[in-house]
């Protein structure tokens, strides 16, 4: 199995990349923040009590995204290896993630973390949100909660896994082929070692 983490900011093209990269890969594609907006448009009891967070740029509860990973895990016996997109987010989601890994005879290989200058971030998600009808992204405000939110709990998550030196720093401006590729060259690296 070849287990990632697509790391970096709101904005910083984790969702673009990871989409090309589980195509090339075969991964399965772990994005907590698409599991929590299907919960959301199917109005289940935990997409309700996850969207005003949201709203507000805020995180959701590590005990609530851990259950919804530890799931789809189990839903997954089959999968090749899985991209987590969005996830860990907090160091408590990290320290879970490995456990869960863990008890499955598995571990991350690898963190690419994608670079974006906060400028840059906050660009691109005013003008994602022109049409991706995210509530999070058509409002400055939520979206600089969300970078804060970023420094304040999620960088941590980089720390985390510095320590294993399983962390690489991958410049996230530039076309989406030039980062997609300096993301590639970093997996062969690993899946070859
Ligand atoms: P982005 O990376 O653009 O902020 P996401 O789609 O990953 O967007 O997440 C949107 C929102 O969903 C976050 O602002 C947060 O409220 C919630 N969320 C997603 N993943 C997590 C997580 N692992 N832990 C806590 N909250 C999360």
């Amino acid at each position: 199995m070849f287990n990632l983490i697509l790391f970096g900011p709101p904005g910083s093209g984790k969702g673009t990349q990871s989409e090309r990269l589980i195509a090339r890969y075969g991964l399965k594609h772990l994005s907590t923040g698409d599991i929590l907006r299907s919960e959301i448009a199917n109005q289940t009891t935990l997409g309700m009590e996850a969207k005003s967070l949201m709203d507000r740029g805020e995180l959701v509860p590590d005990e609530v995204v851990i259950g919804m990973i530890s799931a789809a895990l189990d839903n997954n016996p089959q999968a090749k290896g899985f991209l987590f997109d969005g996830f860990p987010r907090t160091k408590a989601q990290s320290e879970a993630l490995d456990k869960l890994l863990a008890q499955r005879n598995e571990a991350i290989n690898v963190v690419l973390a994608l670079e974006v200058t906060e400028e840059e971030l906050i660009k691109r998600l005013l003008n994602r949100g022109l049409t991706s009808g995210r509530s999070d992204d058509n409002n400055e405000a939520v979206i600089r909660a969300r970078i804060q939110e970023y420094h304040k709990k999620t960088s941590a998550v980089a720390d985390h896994y510095q320590v294993f030196n399983k962390v690489v720093g991958i410049k996230g401006e530039g076309t989406v082929d030039d980062i997609f590729n300096a993301l590639c060259e970093e997996i062969e690296k690993r899946m070859a070692a």
